[in-house]
């Protein structure tokens, strides 16, 4: 671990040190940055400041510190709470926001942060582990002003290889966050669901997780095509119509039923099948059922 920061690098804060924060401040560390920190703890910045960190006294302090700032709390209302109060010492700094929160919090906060005419506010959110960060694995997403994104890019490479700039609209980043949150339950809830099936014949979930993740991979290649069809507002079955989905989803249902696993998960695929079918969709291919997720819940086409 560098003690001696290289004064080329680009003087960092990062306000927020848990789990997190940690590994973020350590990758700036690891990369040579003048890395400045602050916790509401200060006792878990111990070993990044053994590493080479300067240890704020108040978040004032570590604000001023850099331009460049990058907060990892909890929740929007604690970054709010750590920020509010500071003013005017927050004009002129880059806060580089990759606490977890709602597209709402993210455009609500970027509107309180343009009061200041020299702040720029980029949002982000952390598709990592702590682990992976700093490493080719760790991919964050990052939204707002592209001059900043532009500016600063080769400081945020320090975090992790997948920094991915998505666009100007602050609310993307945590939007992506929660869709491929989304997909990766989805995912999951269906090799449990399979697991537990598979589990009432003895088979161990060991042996069905290779043919679950051919499944996948399947899946997986009818993503671009299906795409295509949402982005048309047409949806052809090219390979199954949703009435040939929605017999399987009954099987599905009825041996689930049958074996005594849960069947919520199994009674809501076919819920929005049938709900397609009801409304005049069973000939078309299953990405129609976007008609369906672009809606709250019980409406109809
Ligand atoms: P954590 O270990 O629980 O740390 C939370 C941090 O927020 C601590 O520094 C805590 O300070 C601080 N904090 C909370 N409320 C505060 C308040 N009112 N005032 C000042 N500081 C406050 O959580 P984490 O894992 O670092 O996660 C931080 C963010 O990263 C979250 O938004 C999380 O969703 C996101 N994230 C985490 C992961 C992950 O794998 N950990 C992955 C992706 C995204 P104290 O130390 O003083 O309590």
């Amino acid at each position: 671990m560098p003690k001696n920061p290289d004064a080329s690098r680009t003087p960092v804060t990062v306000v927020g040190l848990g789990l997190m924060g940690q590994a973020l401040a350590g990758a700036f560390l690891r990369a040579g940055h003048p890395t400045t920190v602050w916790n509401r703890t200060p006792q878990k910045a111990d070993q990044l400041v053994a590493d080479g960190a300067q240890l704020a006294d108040s978040v004032a302090s570590a604000v001023t510190a850099s331009r460049l700032v990058v907060l990892c709390v909890t929740d929007y209302d604690a970054v709010h709470g750590l920020l509010d109060p500071l003013g005017d010492v927050l004009d002129g700094r880059v806060l580089v926001n990759l606490t977890s929160g709602t597209s709402q919090a993210a455009r609500e906060t970027a509107e309180w942060a343009a009061r200041w005419q020299d702040t720029v506010y980029l949002d982000g959110a952390i598709m990592a582990s702590p682990a992976a960060i700093g490493t080719a694995d760790a991919l964050i997403l990052y939204s707002g002003p592209k001059p900043a994104f532009d500016r600063y890019e080769s400081a945020l490479a320090s975090l992790g290889a997948g920094k991915t700039y998505l666009g100007a609209d602050h609310g993307l980043s945590s939007l992506y966050d929660v869709a491929l949150l989304g997909l990766m339950w989805s995912v999951l809830n269906g090799f449990l669901q399979g697991a537990a099936l598979l589990g009432t014949a003895g088979v161990e979930a060991a042996t069905f997780a290779p043919f679950a993740q051919q499944g996948l991979g399947t899946v997986g290649d009818w993503l671009s095509g299906y795409a295509r069809q949402i982005d048309e507002g047409s949806y052809p079955a090219l390979d199954a119509t949703i009435g040939t989905h929605l017999a399987a989803m009954e099987h599905l249902v009825h041996e689930s039923e049958a074996l005594g696993v849960n069947a919520e998960l199994p009674r809501l695929v076919k819920a929005l099948g049938d709900q397609a079918v009801a409304d005049g969709r069973g000939d078309d291919g299953y990405a129609a059922l976007i008609e369906l997720f672009r809606k709250p819940a019980g409406r109809s086409t």
